[in-house]
């Protein structure tokens, strides 16, 4: 960290050292604002947000469309809880499953406040539709699902998964992509398959064409539930509202959450077909699921995302990112993986940690989600303008995290 010891960066630091648990280790950077696509640390240095708080913050910072639902909102009615009706939940529902499109219309939605609260709904829901006796389930290798005991049962990362086992849950896991590993690992025993459209934490690693068709076909032919976890790709990311409108193919079950509520937390569970109204009254519940204030901003998000035409934009700015990352053809790039504006640029050594630092000291964001690969996921209104900013930088900032590796 070049921050001096008495910035208030570093001051800030020693603080949150002193009282904050260390699961997160310590971030170098305290950031106090944001404004678009720009956030500034306590040092007031600017940098433009390509992490968008891990795809979170959909319409960059301080949009004004989210500040006024969420304001209003919260001057009006905060908080219900689930003991009353309120309109901004119904109308959430409504749009989400409207969104979802074919097959969408039988769709129904549970709320909760986080990704791994909507798989932990989708977990209780798959187990409720498939009785006792059907209770296995199989995820993927490297997948990531939450870090609840439930969703972190199904999360396949050895390192974060292990120290916290058993789980009183029969997980098996299949390599991601392989349809024969997952054919042999899906009968009649099993109550439902979680799988991501691309695995976001592994480091944007996409899927084979023609993967999410066949984990359908194999659900089918054996019932067991198809969950989809789109808590990282869903809500415009990839271009599409869904990442599996692409694929073409229709979940039983798809979580939401992370761009939903535009940095405001929310998390969504919704049912297809019988997965709809597998819960009974009483079967599941949050205090806070389906927060007005929330809700309201989800709404935001979602009005936004149509006003401004994003989800063009998201496909048009993202081959653009793409394309410009390419043309670059450094050495220390691999390639660029994804889709929309949910890249991970490949290494071709384990130097994304010298690469995210060597950003920031360029004034750029970015995350080394994986040893090997930087994950690029701005806000969905990022202008083809700051997309060159960063590509035109990036050689420069390729060139000082070789020079850190060497020195
Ligand atoms: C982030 C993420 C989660 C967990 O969401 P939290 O809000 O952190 O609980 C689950 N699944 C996927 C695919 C994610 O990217």
């Amino acid at each position: 960290m070049t921050a001096s010891a008495t910035s208030s960066s570093a001051a800030l630091a020693a603080r949150f050292d002193a009282r904050l648990m260390p699961n997160y280790g310590t971030p170098p950077i305290a950031l106090v604002r944001g404004e678009g696509r720009h956030v500034w640390d306590a040092d007031g240095t600017r940098y433009l947000d390509l992490v968008a708080g891990i795809a979170v913050s959909s319409l960059g910072h301080a949009h004004p469309a989210l500040v006024k639902a969420v304001s209003d909102q919260v001057a009006t009615l905060a908080h219900t809880s689930n003991l009353y009706v309120h309109e901004r939940e119904v109308e959430l529902a409504e749009r989400l499953t409207a969104l979802i499109g074919p097959g969408g219309d039988t769709a129904r939605v549970f709320f909760a406040n986080s990704g791994t609260e909507a798989n932990e709904a989708a977990l209780k829901l798959v187990r409720r539709a498939a009785g006792t006796g059907r209770h296995r389930i199989v995820s993927t290798v490297n997948g990531f699902h939450g870090r609840t005991s439930g969703a972190l049962a199904l999360t396949g990362k050895p390192a974060i998964r292990d120290p916290f086992g058993p789980f009183g849950l029969d997980v098996a896991f299949v390599p991601y992509g392989d349809t024969e590993a997952l054919r042999d690992a899906v009968d009649d025993t099993c109550a439902a398959v979680f799988v991501e459209p691309t695995q976001g934490e592994a480091g944007i690693v996409e899927a084979p064409e023609g993967y999410l068709g066949a984990v359908r076909s194999i659900c089918d032919a054996t019932g067991a539930a198809f969950v989809l976890d789109e808590i990282q790709s869903g809500i415009g990311r990839t271009g599409r509202w869904f990442a599996h409108q692409q694929a073409g193919v229709l979940p039983d079950v798809l979580t939401l959450a992370k761009g939903l509520g535009g940095g405001l937390p929310i998390g969504a569970c919704v049912g297809i077909g019988r997965f709809a109204t597998a819960f009974a009254k009483g079967d599941h519940g949050s205090t806070f699921g389906g927060n007005p204030v929330a809700c309201a901003a989800a709404l935001a998000v979602l009005d936004t995302i149509e006003a401004e035409g994003l989800l063009d934009a998201v496909t048009a700015n993202g081959g653009l990112l793409a394309r410009g990352v390419t043309a670059i053809g450094h050495p220390l790039i691999a390639g660029v993986r994804g889709a929309g504006l949910w890249r991970g640029i490949a290494l071709t050594s384990p130097e994304a940690a010298g690469v995210q630092s060597a950003a920031a000291a360029h004034g750029f964001l970015v995350n080394a989600v994986a040893p090997d690969v930087v994950r690029v996921a701005p806000p969905l209104t990022i202008t083809a303008g700051e997309i060159g900013e960063f590509t035109a930088a990036l050689p420069a900032i390729l060139r000082a995290a070789s020079d850190q590796e060497t020195t």
